[in-house]
């Protein structure tokens, strides 16, 4: 018999890999299992925030004590429009996500441990050593991005306290009616308190890059024209989320075909986010709920090669999506699509949020078509979507 130093050995402790240790502590105590995190604390510097109907009320549930903040609706604002939409909200910031999730893991994580390299039953780390596991899983993150292959969603945040209360009741989800820059721009406010907000300026741009000081001072601009005087500004986060324009981008960029090779890789890396939103926590929380419903661990590579899949399958609507978005001949004016989005009931809004468009439903969306390149995006598309709908 082969002897491992752990049963499990999960590479990166950001979202996906601290909710599965997470649980697993709770869920499996008897496994002997280490995260290894090159940064300080669970999480890093993020908020992240999903829709109600994005979990099912099981995940909900185990997820809640990770929770910062939820508001029963949320608001968007349009040039042509402002509504109000009837969906809770949720946010967990990582200050909190690394709290709750230290408290219980303190033994089973290093902090400021750099990985090397990654293998089936192997972790090589940088100072040289090498630990070994039955089950090596890679959440390290980000992906390597090929030029050409997405869009991106890049944004800047700052956390400010104000003299005065700001009067949100609930967040503002995108506020359009600032300038149009580099593309598709909006504000985005997350009323912490009746004093403090997260305000974020988010961009679906050509570029990745983000320049925080001039983000910084938009960011400010906007407060000001909002009669919201600034006393303090706590915290700043940025982040830069690839939208895949083709359907290679998917899976981290692997093929279907390859997916039975090791490493086990979850989360960002594995190309398990929604391609439009660039969110990921609706399915780092169903990665997490299909593992730890596998009995046995060595079945883990099958589960996760089914999940993925499966999200695959349903990737080119989205990438299409995409495509027009970014295909669209002016980028100022790729506004008019999100303008047009958040016209759609409710229902269809949410189920395009959770990822969870019906065939019926993905029809309903293009009934009502934006206003840009459809028929060019389609035609890039055809052979994929061809092959889609008679496998659905
Ligand atoms: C600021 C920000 C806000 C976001 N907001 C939302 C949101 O509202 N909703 C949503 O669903 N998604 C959001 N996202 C997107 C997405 O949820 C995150 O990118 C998510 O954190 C991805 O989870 P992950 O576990 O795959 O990777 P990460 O959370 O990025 O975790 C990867 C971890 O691996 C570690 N690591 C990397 N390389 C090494 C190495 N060599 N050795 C050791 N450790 C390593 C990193 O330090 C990191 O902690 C946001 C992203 C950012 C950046």
């Amino acid at each position: 018999m082969q002897h491992f130093d752990y049963d499990i050995l999960l590479v990166g402790g950001g979202l996906v890999n601290g909710l599965l240790a997470w649980q697993l502590k709770r869920i499996k105590p008897w496994l002997k299992f280490l995260v290894i995190e090159r940064g300080i604390s669970f999480g890093g510097r993020s908020t992240w925030s999903f829709h109600e109907k994005d979990l099912t009320p099981e995940s909900l549930n185990w997820i809640r004590p990770l929770v910062s903040a939820s508001w029963p609706f949320y608001q968007v604002v349009f040039p042509e429009y402002e509504r109000q939409l009837d969906s809770r909200y949720y946010s967990i910031r990582s200050r909190k996500f690394h709290e709750v999730l230290f408290q219980e893991l303190s033994e089973n994580v290093r902090f400021n441990t750099d990985v090397l390299a990654v293998s089936e039953n192997q972790v090589v780390l940088k100072d040289g050593n090498i630990l070994s596991a039955k089950v090596v899983i890679d959440g390290r993150g980000k992906l390597e991005l090929e030029e050409g292959a997405c869009g991106f969603q890049k944004f800047f945040g700052l956390e400010i306290e104000l003299n005065h209360p700001h009067g949100l009741k609930a967040p503002i989800l995108m506020d359009a009616t600032v300038e149009q820059k580099e593309g598709y721009r909006f504000l985005y406010c997350l009323p912490w308190s009746e004093n403090r907000l997260l305000i974020e300026d988010t961009r679906y741009s050509e570029t990745p890059e983000v320049d925080s000081e001039q983000f910084r001072k938009e960011i400010l601009e906007y407060s000001a024209e909002k009669n919201w005087q600034v006393r303090e500004v706590f915290y700043e986060e940025t982040g830069c989320l690839p939208l895949p324009l083709k359907k290679q981008f998917c899976l981290g960029g692997r093929s279907p075909e390859s997916l039975r090779e090791t490493p086990l890789t979850v989360g960002m890396r594995a190309g398990l986010f929604h391609p439009t939103t660039g969110y990921s926590l609706p399915m780092a929380v169903q990665t997490v709920d299909l593992l730890l419903k596998t009995h046995d661990e060595s079945s883990w590579a099958q589960t996760l090669e089914h999940f993925s899949e499966s999200i695959y399958r349903r990737q080119w609507f989205f990438i299409l999506l995409n495509r027009v978005m970014f295909l669209s001949k002016c980028p100022e004016q790729r506004f008019q699509f999100l303008q047009h989005f958040y016209r759609l009931p409710i229902d269809l809004i949410e189920s395009f949020y959770a990822n969870r468009l019906s065939l019926f439903e993905k029809a309903r969306f293009f009934l009502r078509t934006p206003p840009v390149p459809v028929r060019a995006a389609l035609s890039a598309l055809r052979k994929e979507l061809a092959h889609e709908l008679s496998s659905e």
